[in-house]
């Protein structure tokens, strides 16, 4: 993978389908190669992009839904089996799901003492800042489990935590939005002119997403976790980024799509088979 870029591994909404694998994105940014949520298939897409597993410096998950997380086991799995690790491999997530996830890796038999390395579960906390080498990723609240909360969440004590990552490195500075209750969400991130804003369409309108940026400097904007709705209708999507200024700076990701920083372009760089 080169510096500075994005790889798309899973572009898809929690629908199943046949043409995009679920949210998972791997960044490769000052020289640390750091995983964006993991579902399904991940280690395949991985494999397939020839994504070292060895060589991933942190794995980081926006919130707890299947499409986000489901593909983790087996990512880890492949870090033993693929890779051989033996370096600790810290995973970023919401703090409700650490007990979870820690039952998950003995129910699966990853013990430590077995796959020789260990699985570092840590808590994001909103607005506080951790570091992976020299990139620094910020975790913000975003509204996407309110209703969630309210339905099931309260009554079972989970504070239905979810976030999106701000992460910075070498003066460059992008989001990923993880999943949305609001375009609004994204505000705390919007501060400051952004090389790259990737973000889903499954949960706001890009109506509402274009009226948020309004006003604002982002380089490269790249729509993902479209709805199978508005996947249909990517032709409308663009005349709508075009009206908004977003003409020759808005791309709507798919599998397999890497996006450069500098200088802001995409290729696909699938492997032959
Ligand atoms: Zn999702």
């Amino acid at each position: 993978m080169a510096d500075d870029s994005i790889l798309f591994l899973g572009t898809s909404d929690a629908v199943p389908g046949w043409d995009r694998s679920h949210a998972c994105l791997v960044a490769r940014l000052a020289g640390q190669i750091i995983v964006l949520d993991c579902g399904e298939p991940a280690a395949k897409n991985m494999a397939f992009e020839c994504v070292d597993f060895g060589a991933i410096e942190a794995i980081a998950l926006s919130h707890l839904h299947a499409d986000h997380v489901a593909g983790l086991l087996q990512v880890i799995t492949a870090m033993w089996l693929e890779a051989k690790r033996s370096r600790e491999i810290p995973v970023y997530l919401p703090a409700e799901g650490i007990e979870t996830f820690r039952r998950l890796l003995d129910t699966t038999y990853l013990f430590p003492e077995l796959i020789k390395f260990n699985v570092d579960l840590r808590p994001l906390k909103a607005g506080e800042p951790f570091a992976v080498g020299p990139v620094r990723v910020t975790p913000h609240r975003t509204t996407h489990l309110d209703s969630i909360r309210r339905i099931g969440g309260e009554r079972r004590g989970i504070a239905c935590e979810p976030f999106l990552f701000e992460m910075g490195a070498n003066g460059k500075r992008l989001v990923y939005s993880g999943d949305l209750g609001s375009a609004r969400d994204l505000e705390p991130a919007l501060d400051g002119p952004l090389d790259l804003l990737v973000c889903e369409c499954a949960h706001i309108s890009p109506e509402s997403l274009f009226e948020m940026l309004h006003n604002r400097s982002v380089k490269h904007l790249v729509l993902t976790h479209l709805s199978r709705t508005i996947w249909d209708e990517q032709g409308r999507l663009l005349e709508l980024a075009r009206r908004h200024g977003y003409a020759d700076r808005c791309t709507i990701a798919r599998d397999g799509m890497m996006v450069n920083l500098q200088p802001a372009r995409c290729s696909t760089l699938r492997r032959e088979v």
